[in-house]
Order: structure tokens, then C-alpha cells, then sequence
């Protein structure tokens, strides 16, 4: 099955990228947040950190860590002064300039020194609640705002190096698929399935495994389903829906499968989701806003009667994540931009009896969409 990538023997930096890109997002980031008044970007330890600066520290604790991003000054790293030598170790650490507290001293007065007193800011999502308030308590005049809520697209548009990354990353995804189907699923249960997955994904330069769900029986009704301890059955539909890293890029993909032969109902409902998956693939183009795809998957179902049959949006964003902005549902009108890379994710959940999900990452470019995901959508008849 391969060497283990985990990230616990893996590289002290999986998927870092050059100085420059680093400086330039940075750069970026505090342009558009000026742009729209603001008096600069702060991130803590998180996706964003990792994506701005590749800094990702050993541990993300209760020691406030904070990236100070204004259109006015160079980008600011306040770190403990224990984490200091491996922040300065990040990749994109030339670009910053690094500064630290120590133990005793008070952090939230040393992140309000970098700050304008009277200031707003936008704050990285993953900000714990209790830097946020003690900041706040340190800095009452300031206000702050999440970061996804004033700039939703800012990590959206991916370059070409990124969706090289989210390419290999959907491969691997692909491989482990391919060989999944190749195991006894019937007798065994949904829980050691969900292991055999993950040690193929693992196997296939996965770095992080975020979800492995399979839902057998009723349970494949269940879109975030929990592997437990039912035993997988001739007659099943499963649905196999697997999330994580790889490269420092996210990999999310859902296949249902059949133990033994189909009903004839079950072959239908998995046909109309393959139909609706293809209707939202069709419907992606620069322009286009992510609600119309939405509703393109939505208008084959709802045809095939499977109107209240639909527990979720059709999909969202995957990047440095496997869930982010931009949100494929109803209400958002954020129109699609080359190099947005999301995933298209239909199903029909059956309460009690059987579900269908087929989902696959794909990128908007100037023709249309491209799938990452280039695995078979065919209803495959597992042992
Ligand atoms: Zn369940
Ligand atoms: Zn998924
Ligand atoms: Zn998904």
C-alpha cells in the first residue's frame, strides 16, 4: 500500500509553495481588505495561516499566534517566543517580519502594539473565541469581522500550481476508489471498510484523512453518516463519500455502490443523481453563479418526483480545505470564476431505506468544467 505520508513522519512543511507566492497572497489579502476599508487581516493558526504564509505551528494552543496583515506595513507575525525558530522556519517567513512574547507577559497587549486602536478587521474563521475576546478586551475600540463574511472568495480563485495540486490530489482519491470496489464489502462492517479506506488513501500519498463515510442500507440515506458497526449486506446500496489531504490540497469524492444485484428502483434513483450530477457539470461557466448550478442538479431531481429528497446543497469549494467558500446552494449569487475548484455533489436520500450520492471535484475554467475526478459514475456491483 505504499509509504505512510502521514503527517506526523512527513515533511515539516507538505505542499509549501515559494517565498513569492506567499508574499503575494499576503500582499493580495491586504489590498482587497483595504479596498474595502478595513484596517487590515488577522489570522491565527488555521487554513488561512497555512495558505497566507505556510506557517503551520507544532501545536495550535492557547499561546496566541497572530498575522497581522495591513496595505500599509510589511505582514507581522507575533508568535510565543518558544515557536519562534519554527515560525521563522516557514516558507513564506521572509516575506514577514516576526516578532514574539514571552511566557508571563500579556500577549493581547502585544498584538494591540501592531494594531490601530479605533481599527476593523477581518479575522481568519478559525480565530479560537478566546484570542478573539481577549483582544478585543485589550483593544475595545477596534471591531472586527469575520474573515470569509467580508472576503468569502479570497482563497476561491485557484492558480495553476493549486489546481495542479487538487489534480494529483483527486488521483489519489480516484486510485483508492478504484481499489475499494475490488474488496469484500458484503459480511463486513461499515467501520472496517471505512478503515480499509483510509489506509488506501493513506497508501496514495494521502496526508489527512478528514471523513471516510460509508452508509450501508438506510444508512447510505444519511449523507454524513457515521461508520458503526452494521454489517454491509447482499442487497445494500452504500454510499462511500471520502474527504482529506493530500499535498497540502484537499481531495473529496462520493461513489454509491451495490452489494449483489440492483432493484430496479435503486438503478433508477442512481441514474437520475448521475443525470443531475451531469446537469450541474453542464451548467458551470465563467458568469454563471453558483446557484444556478444548484439548481441544475435540483431541476432533475425534482423531476424524478425526489423534490423532498434532498438534504443538502450541491456542493462547495475545496482548496488548502475540503470545505470552503463558494457554497453551491440556493441564495448564492457569487458568479463563477476561473480556477474556482468545487465539488458537484447531488444525491437523493431515501429516509429508512437507501440513498445515492455521486460527487466529484471539478474546476470552472474559460470553457466550462473540468473534473479532477475522472473515475467511472457507473452503479458498480461489489462482492
Ligand atoms: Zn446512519
Ligand atoms: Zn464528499
Ligand atoms: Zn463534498
Amino acid at each position: 500500500m505504499g509509504r505512510d505520508t502521514s503527517e506526523a513522519v512527513g515533511d515539516a512543511a507538505p505542499g509549501a509553495f515559494a517565498e513569492d507566492v506567499y508574499a503575494a497572497r499576503m500582499d493580495r489579502t491586504a489590498y482587497e481588505a483595504a479596498a474595502l476599508g478595513l484596517a487590515g487581516v488577522l489570522v491565527t493558526p488555521g487554513p488561512d495561516l497555512v495558505w497566507l504564509c505556510g506557517y503551520r505551528p507544532t501545536a495550535t494552543t492557547e499561546r496566541l499566534t497572530l498575522l497581522v496583515l495591513t496595505a500599509t506595513s510589511q505582514p507581522r507575525l507575533l508568535v510565543p517566543a518558544i515557536d519562534r525558530p519554527t515560525a521563522e522556519a516557514a516558507p513564506g517567513a521572509g516575506a514577514i517580519r516576526v516578532s514574539d512574547w514571552w511566557e508571563g507577559q500579556d500577549a493581547y497587549a502585544a498584538a494591540a502594539g501592531l494594531l490601530r486602536p479605533h481599527g476593523r478587521y477581518a479575522v481568519s474563521d478559525a480565530t479560537w473565541a478566546l484570542h478573539l475576546l481577549c483582544l478585543q478586551a485589550s483593544l475595545p475600540l477596534a471591531t472586527y469581522q469575520p474573515l470569509s463574511v467580508v472576503l468569502p472568495m479570497r482563497r476561491a480563485v485557484k492558480d495553476a500550481d493549486e489546481v495542479a495540486r487538487l489534480t494529483a490530489a483527486a488521483a489519489a482519491a480516484d486510485a483508492a476508489y478504484e481499489e475499494v470496489i475490488g474488496l469484500r464489502f458484503g459480511g463486513r462492517s461499515e467501520r472496517e471498510l471505512a478503515a480499509d479506506l483510509a489506509g488506501l488513501l493513506r497508501g496514495h500519498g494521502g496526508s489527512r484523512v478528514d471523513f471516510t463515510v460509508v452508509g450501508a442500507g438506510p444508512h447510505a440515506a444519511d449523507p454524513h453518516h457515521r461508520p458503526g458497526d452494521r454489517v454491509i449486506g447482499d442487497g445494500d446500496m452504500v454510499v462511500l463519500d471520502f474527504g482529506g489531504l493530500r499535498d497540502g490540497y484537499g481531495f473529496d469524492i462520493a461513489r454509491t455502490v451495490h452489494v449483489g444485484a440492483p432493484t430496479d428502483e435503486e438503478r433508477r434513483v442512481h441514474e437520475t443523481v448521475r443525470t443531475a450530477q451531469r446537469a450541474a457539470f453542464e451548467a458551470v461557466r465563467p458568469g454563471a453563479s453558483c446557484q444556478d448550478v444548484d439548481r441544475a442538479a435540483r431541476a432533475v431531481l425534482e423531476e424524478a418526483g425526489h423534490a423532498g429528497h434532498v438534504a443538502h446543497r450541491t456542493g462547495h469549494g475545496v482548496g488548502v480545505t475540503t470545505h470552503e467558500p463558494p457554497y453551491l446552494g440556493e441564495g448564492e449569487d457569487q458568479p463563477l470564476e476561473p480556477g474556482m475548484c468545487f465539488s458537484i455533489e447531488p444525491g437523493v436520500h431515501l429516509p429508512d431505506r437507501f440513498g445515492v450520492r455521486i460527487e466529484d471535484v471539478v474546476t470552472c475554467t474559460e470553457d466550462g468544467a473540468r473534473r479532477l475526478n475522472t473515475t467511472s459514475h457507473e452503479l458498480v456491483i461489489v462482492r
